[in-house]
Order: structure tokens, then C-alpha cells, then sequence
């Protein structure tokens, strides 16, 4: 029986026969070249639908198991993490570089993150989201490291996902004044994370230990 193949990120679809791939798009920001290079291999391979997924990708549809190699070659991309043990996706708003309310600079930030965590192997999946200003259109809360703008600096929230048992992020820390202070509270998360030795969700060790606690071994205050 046909399964998911996770080295060439392909995902088996309903019909069990044909696979989706999507490639990966930091923050789904993107070209007319990139995308005229999709719609070319699509079109040449007969991939009939595309879709634009929450993970800020385009996803290819009904693709034959035997194309896939020459699909990736032609669209000479890296796949996007959709499955596996891993940072899934890093989920960017457009900030200051293009929106009129972002307040922090989301975009730059954002793609730091996905160009050092995107498809890291981690316990657990992982989904991250930036956002340039507290209305939050990166889905900060329901991130398991989400981090929102806010007009003092960077607030970071933890433990939060979407699915079937939904949780908000905790705060774990307001007021965070730049870039490097938050790629390097992240960097710990992570390195806390990765020596876990459950292998579970990070909300769910918030759940366990409680974010005082969670905060103390992150930032070494709190507790
Ligand atoms: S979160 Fe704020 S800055 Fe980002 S797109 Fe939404 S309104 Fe604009």
C-alpha cells in the first residue's frame, strides 16, 4: 500500500494513488518568476488544481508517484515541511514592509526564523507565526512559538495550537526590544525542546511543569 513519502515531501491523497507536493515558500512571499515556474511544471506534468494553503504555500495536486523526482528538479525549490516531526511552518504577516498597521518589522524577523528553523527535526511538530502588530493575522496564539509586534517591541507567546484540542499560547515574555533578543529566546525554546524527554507538543509540557516554570528554564526568571 502506498504511504506518505516524506523524503521528497509528498503527501498520498484520497485517491491513495496520487501524491501532493508544496514547495516551500518562506512567508509565501513569492515572484512572478516562482510563480510562472509552478504553473509551467503543472502545466507540463498535467497537475490539474493548486491550492494556496495555511501554511502560506502552493500545493500541487494528483501527481504521479513516477514525476515526482523530475517535478522537484524542474522546480528546482526545496519542499515545504507539511509532514513529519518537525517546524512545519514559520507563518508571516506582511508588518512594516507593507502593512499600514504593523508597527514591527514582521517580515524581516519571520524569514530569519524559517531560514533556521523551517523542516528542523524536532519531538514533535512545530508551528511557528510572526506577526507586525497585536491583531495578529499570523495566528500568534495558536502557534506553538508565535510572536507578535507590539509598539514597545516583540511579545512572545508559547504552547498555543490549532487541531482537534485546540489551546491558546501562553505569554511567555512582553516587551522583547529587537531581532537578536528574540532569535536567541527562540534558540532556547528550542534547545529546551529538543532535549525534552517526552515527545510531545510544547503546549502539553506547559500543561505538565505550568509556564512559570517553563519560563524559569527559558529565561532563567519567573519562579
Ligand atoms: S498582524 Fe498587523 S501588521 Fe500584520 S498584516 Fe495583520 S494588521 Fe498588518
Amino acid at each position: 500500500m502506498k504511504k506518505d513519502i516524506v523524503a521528497k515531501g509528498a503527501i498520498l491523497q484520497r485517491d491513495r494513488e496520487t501524491y501532493a507536493i508544496a514547495p516551500h515558500i518562506p512567508g509565501g512571499i513569492t515572484t512572478t518568476e516562482e510563480l510562472r515556474k509552478i504553473c509551467d511544471v503543472a502545466d507540463k506534468y498535467g497537475i490539474k488544481e493548486l491550492k494556496l494553503t495555511s501554511a502560506q504555500r502552493i500545493a500541487l495536486f494528483g501527481i504521479r508517484e513516477e514525476d515526482l523526482d523530475d517535478i522537484w528538479s524542474e522546480l528546482d525549490q526545496q519542499p515545504g515541511a507539511a509532514i513529519g516531526l518537525c517546524v512545519r511552518s514559520v507563518r508571516i504577516c506582511p508588518g512594516t514592509t507593507w502593512c499600514k498597521r504593523g508597527v514591527q518589522d514582521s517580515v524581516s524577523l519571520g524569514l530569519k526564523i524559517d531560514a533556521i528553523y523551517h523542516a528542523m527535526q524536532l519531538p514533535n511538530k512545530m508551528k511557528m507565526g510572526v506577526s507586525g502588530c497585536m491583531v495578529s493575522c499570523a495566528e500568534t496564539a495558536v502557534k506553538d512559538i508565535g510572536v507578535m509586534g507590539t509598539p514597545k517591541g516583540w511579545r512572545i507567546m508559547v504552547g498555543g495550537n490549532a487541531g482537534a484540542r485546540p489551546r491558546l499560547g501562553d505569554l511567555l515574555v512582553d516587551n522583547v526590544p529587537g531581532e537578536e533578543e528574540v532569535l536567541a529566546i527562540i534558540a532556547r525554546i528550542i534547545e529546551l525542546y529538543r532535549n525534552w524527554p517526552q515527545e510531545q507538543r510544547l503546549g502539553r509540557i506547559i500543561e505538565e511543569i505550568g509556564i512559570e516554570r517553563f519560563r524559569h528554564e527559558v529565561l532563567g526568571t519567573g519562579e
